[in-house]
C-alpha cells in the first residue's frame, strides 16, 4: 500500500528531485533511554522507520543517553524489545550517543580553539539570572573573555575531574542580546562526577542534550532529522554548531507531537505514576506505554494502523482516545473469537431440564469469519447469567429478563423467569427459576413466537472461574494537568467471573471478544491455564464516544 503524503514526504520527494544529499535518505529514531516507549513515539518511530522504509533509505535507532543520573539499561532492553514488537528492525544500525563523546569533546576543544566557547565558572542560578529574560537583555559571563589556551587548559582539568560538580561548565560563545534565549551563551558541557551506565567513570562531564544531539545526527550522516515542533527554537543553536564546526548539516523538520485524550504522553509525567504507585508499572494495561498497551491486549497492527491514521501535522492538537480504540475494535471484530463470560453471576435453574442431562451445543466462533469454525457450549440445568440482564421490576426500556418474561439464550433456548429467589436475611436476589421449551432448541420458537432479548449464559458444573479487571481512562479530564485528575476508578477488579470451559486454556496474550461485553486478552503476567484472567481492550462499540462529551471539560 502507497503510504499517504505528508509536509515531511513532500520535503523529501523535493530534496531528491534537487539531488540534495546525493539522494539518500537518512533518518533517525533517536529516544532517551529514561524510561519507556509511549505510543507518542511509537508515531516517530512509524514516521522514522516508514521513510527510510519507503524511500529505501536507511533507519538508525540511536540511543541520545548524555544524561547519566536518569538513564540505564532496562530502559534501552525494553526500547529495543517495544521497536521490534511495534514491527520494526534497525537491522544492526543501533547506536549510542555516548560512544560519540570522545568526538564530541574533540568538536568542544575546536570550538574553544575559534574562541566560540568558554569555560565560565559562574553558578547554575548566575547563568540563569545573566541569562536575562524574553523582554531583557542578558549579561555577559566576566568570564566570557578568557583566552583560548586557557579555556583548552579549564576544559582539560574539567575532563580530568579537577573540579567540583558545578563549579564550571563550557558555553558556547553567540550573543547574549539574542532574542531567541537558547543563543544566549547556552552551556555546552557540565562537570557530573557520576557513572554513566554505558562509558562507566570515564568521563567527568557530560554534553548537554543540544550539543549532543545535534551533532549525533551530524555524525550518522542523517539527511532528514524529524522532531518534534517545541524543538523549533532550538534549530537555530544546531545550525549555529553545525555551521561553526562545518561538518555536515541534517535538515531538521518538526512536526506535532501525539496528544492522546484522557492521558499523558512524556516519560516524565509516566515515570512520576510508577514511583507514586498510581500504576503497578510501566506495563500496567492502563499505561499509554508500547509496554502498557501490549499488556493490555493492543496488537502492533492495531497501532502501526492508529499511528497512520491519524496523519503528521505542524500543529498540537489532542487525538482521542476513541480512535486509537477503534483501531484495535476494528481488527479484532476480524480475527478475536468469540465466547461467552459471565462477569457479575446470577445463578438460574431450570426447572423442567432434567437432572443430570448435559448437552453440548454448537457455537458460532466468529460470525464475520466463518472459516473459523463452531465449538461446543456445554448446557446442564443450572447455569450463569449476567446479574444485570435480570430485573424484578424492570422500567419501561428494560427487555431482558423479568419475572413472567422469556428470553433467548444464546445457542441454546428460550427461558422464562417463573420465580425469584431471595436471600432471607439480605433480600438480595440469590437464584432465578426458571422453565425452558425444548422446542426452542438452537434459539429459535417453531410457532414463530419472538423474543426481546438475548442473553449470553454459562453453564455452573463446566464453568471456569476467572478473573477480569476493567478498565476506563487513566484520568478524568480530556487535558489532565497533575495526579489531582487521576481517575479514581480506571481498574475494577471482578474476581469471581464464570467462563466458558474453552477459556481454561487461554494462553496468555491470546485475544477474544466476550460476547455483548468486549474484547479481552489474558493477561500476559498473572494469568495461567487453570486460573485465567483477562485484560480488558475495548468495549465492543464506541460507548465511550458517546458519554465523551459529558467527559470533554
Ligand atoms: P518525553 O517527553 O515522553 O520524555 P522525549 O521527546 O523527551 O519524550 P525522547 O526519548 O527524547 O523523549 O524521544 C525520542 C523521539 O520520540 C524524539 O524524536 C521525539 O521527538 C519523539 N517523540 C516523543 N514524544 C512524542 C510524541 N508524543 N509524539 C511524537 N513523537 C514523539
Ligand atoms: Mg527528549
Amino acid at each position: 500500500m502507497k503510504p499517504i503524503t505528508n509536509f515531511i514526504r513532500e520535503i523529501i520527494d523535493k530534496d531528491l528531485a534537487e539531488g540534495k544529499n546525493s539522494g539518500r535518505v537518512h533518518t533517525r529514531f533517536p529516544p532517551e533511554p529514561n524510561g519507556y516507549l509511549h505510543i507518542g513515539h511509537a508515531k516517530s518511530i512509524c514516521l522514522n522507520f516508514g521513510i527510510a522504509k519507503s524511500y529505501k533509505g536507511l533507519c538508525n535507532l540511536r540511543f541520545d543517553d548524555s544524561n547519566p543520573e536518569t538513564e540505564n539499561m532496562e530502559y534501552v532492553n525494553s526500547i529495543k524489545e517495544d521497536i521490534k514488537w511495534l514491527g520494526f528492525d534497525p537491522k544492526g544500525r543501533e547506536y549510542y550517543a555516548s560512544d560519540y563523546f570522545e568526538k564530541l569533546s574533540e568538536y568542544a576543544a575546536l570550538l574553544i580553539k575559534k574562541e566560540k566557547a568558554y569555560v565560565c565558572d559562574l553558578s547554575v542560578d548566575e547563568i540563569s539570572k545573566y541569562r536575562g529574560t524574553v523582554t531583557v537583555h542578558g549579561k555577559e559571563s566576566p568570564y566570557r573573555n578568557r583566552t583560548a589556551g586557557e579555556n583548552l587548559e579549564l576544559f582539560q582539568a574539567m575532563k580530568d575531574g579537577k573540579f567540583a560538580d558545578g563549579a564550571k561548565v563550557l558555553r558556547a560563545k553567540i550573543d547574549m542580546a539574542n532574542s531567541n534565549m537558547l543563543m544566549r551563551d547556552p552551556v555546552l558541557y557540565r562537570i557530573k562526577k557520576i557513572a554513566h551506565y554505558k562509558t562507566g567513570d570515564k568521563w567527568r562531564v557530560y554534553p548537554t542534550y543540544d550539543f549532543t544531539h545535534c551533532l549525533s545526527d551530524s555524525i550518522e550522516g542523517i539527511t532528514h532529522s524529524i522532531c518534534t515542533l517545541e524543538f523549533d527554537v532550538h534549530r537555530p543553536l544546531y545550525d549555529w554548531i553545525l555551521d561553526e564546526l562545518g561538518v555536515h548539516h541534517p535538515q531538521q523538520i518538526e512536526f506535532a507531537r501525539l496528544n492522546l485524550g484522557h492521558t499523558v504522553l512524556s516519560k516524565r509525567r509516566l515515570f512520576e505514576l510508577v514511583e507514586k504507585k498510581a500504576v503497578f508499572g510501566w506495563d500496567d494495561p492502563r499505561m499509554p506505554t508500547l509496554s502498557g498497551l501490549r499488556r493490555r491486549g493492543y496488537t502492533p497492527e492495531s497501532i502501526r494502523n492508529f499511528c497512520g491514521s491519524i496523519g503528521v501535522a505542524k500543529f498540537n492538537s489532542i487525538i482521542d482516545l476513541v480512535v486509537l480504540e477503534n483501531a484495535i475494535r476494528k481488527e479484532l471484530n476480524k480475527t478475536a473469537p468469540r465466547r461467552m463470560a459471565v462477569l457479575k453471576p446470577l445463578k438460574v435453574v431450570i426447572t423442567n431440564y432434567p437432572d443430570h442431562k448435559k448437552e453440548e451445543l454448537a457455537a458460532i466462533n466468529n460470525p464475520e469469519d466463518p472459516s473459523m469454525g463452531t465449538r461446543k457450549v456445554p448446557f446442564s440445568k443450572e447455569l450463569y447469567i449476567e446479574r444485570d440482564d435480570f430485573m424484578e421490576d424492570p422500567p419501561k426500556k428494560f427487555y431482558r429478563l423479568a419475572p413472567g418474561r422469556e428470553v433467548r439464550l444464546r445457542y441454546a433456548y428460550f427461558i422464562k423467569c417463573e420465580e425469584v429467589i431471595k436471600n432471607k436475611k439480605t433480600g438480595e436476589i440469590e437464584e432465578l427459576r426458571c422453565t425452558y421449551d425444548p422446542a426452542t432448541k438452537g434459539g429459535n420458537a417453531p410457532d414463530g413466537r419472538k423474543v426481546k432479548a438475548t442473553l449470553h449464559w454459562v453453564s455452573a458444573s463446566e464453568a471456569q472461574a476467572g478473573e477480569v479487571r476493567l478498565y476506563d481512562t487513566l484520568f478524568t479530564k480530556r487535558d489532565p494537568e497533575g495526579a489531582s485528575d487521576l481517575n479514581p476508578n480506571s481498574m475494577i477488579v471482578l474476581k469471581s467471573c464464570f467462563l466458558e470451559p474453552v477459556l481454561k486454556g487461554a494462553k496468555p496474550g491470546e485475544r477474544f471478544q466476550f460476547e455483548r461485553h468486549g474484547y479481552f486478552s489474558a493477561d500476559t503476567k498473572d494469568s495461567s491455564p487453570g486460573r485465567p484472567i483477562f485484560n480488558k481492550i475495548v468495549s465492543l462499540k464506541d460507548i465511550w464516544g458517546k458519554i465523551a462529551g459529558k467527559k470533554k471539560k
